[in-house]
């Protein structure tokens, strides 16, 4: 029996819900593993079920499965705690494995985040930063393998649930798990003529496509919409390949993450638009459109105009 610890950090939930959405493979994986600590499914207490323990504490366990980037105090000490705990570690997400959506606030320095949530927006009546019971945010947003040592990536937002299904099956198996290195185009059905028909468009506008044929589609970027595909690693569609945003006739904005480690996004992106002949400085926001996903690490604070 396999002992599975899983702990979530700064998340929205939606990697958990991957999770279930294994639907009847899990059952096959069930009865080799035994769930110790799940805070979305158990009533675990990290300070033991009456509060009376000093400091967090987590059961020990062969797998430990990690959500979400690392944004305060708290959020570090428990990846901490796993990485003492768990034998092998499995960072699940876009989040954890690169800061995803909650590292667009690497933007902004804290003291600004804290004046528009709480004083500078026109909706808000003006009031003291929260402070009493809650654990100090961390100076900015890091991914998780910035803090402790991670074995196993599984990127996506929300990841694959058959990549976690089988990443779970060869750690069972005693087998490697790695992702492709191959871009999302790689494994894009759309027609492709090397050169853009419009300049960009707004990311709003719907794309020309014929219903139900996203294989005829032309490709998003020659059709003047952002697709983040040529800078993406792959392996959202799972087993059947073609990408999950492209099957409904969207753009990929990134979520994969960069196609090896090392890569640099932003230059592939701006590399990719120019040999269609769009021109990339059209894009406004570009450091936070091509690091939506990827911002620990990669996003610092603006500087003040
Ligand atoms: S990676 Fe996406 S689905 Fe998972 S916690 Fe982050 S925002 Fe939610
Ligand atoms: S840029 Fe987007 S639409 Fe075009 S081939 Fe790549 S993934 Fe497909
Ligand atoms: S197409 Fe891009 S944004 Fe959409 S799920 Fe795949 S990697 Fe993520």
């Amino acid at each position: 029996m396999v002992r599975v610890a899983e702990e979530w950090f700064a998340v929205c939930g939606g990697c958990e819900v991957s999770i279930l959405d294994i639907g009847e493979p899990l059952l096959d994986l069930l009865p080799s593993l035994e769930f110790v600590h799940m805070p979305v499914l158990m009533d675990h207490k990290l300070f033991g079920q009456t509060g009376e323990k000093k400091h967090m504490e987590i059961p020990e366990a062969d797998v430990g499965i990690v959500t979400g980037s690392i944004r305060n105090q708290e959020n570090k000490e428990l990846a901490e705690e796993m990485r003492r705990k768990c034998k092998i570690i499995i960072s699940l997400g876009s989040c954890a494995n690169f800061g995803g959506i909650p590292a667009l606030g690497n933007m902004y320095n804290n003291g600004d985040i804290f004046d528009i949530a709480y004083r500078k927006t026109a909706s808000t009546e003006a009031g003291d930063n929260p402070s009493q019971g809650l654990p100090a945010l961390t100076d900015r947003v890091y991914s998780v393998n910035e803090v402790i040592k991670v074995d196993v990536s599984i990127p996506g937002c929300p990841p694959t649930p058959e990549w976690i299904a089988g990443a779970l099956t060869a750690l069972l198996q005693g087998k490697s798990f790695s992702l492709p290195e191959r871009s999302v185009c790689d494994d894009c059905p759309t027609v492709r003529e090397k050169k853009a028909k419009v300049a960009i468009r707004r990311p709003l506008q719907a794309p020309e496509f014929t219903p139900g044929r996203y294989d005829n589609m032309r490709c998003m970027n020659e059709q003047g919409i952002l697709c983040l595909g040529p800078a993406t690693r792959t392996g959202c569609g799972g087993s059947e390949k073609t990408p999950r945003c492209i099957k409904a006739y969207m753009p990929c904005r990134g979520c994969f993450g960069p196609i090896r480690a090392g890569a640099n996004p932003m230059v592939d992106m701006m590399g990719a638009l120019s040999s269609v002949g769009l021109d990339p400085k059209q894009i406004e926001d570009r450091m936070a459109t091509f690091n939506r996903f990827i911002g620990a690490g990669r996003l610092r604070p603006m500087p003040t105009r």
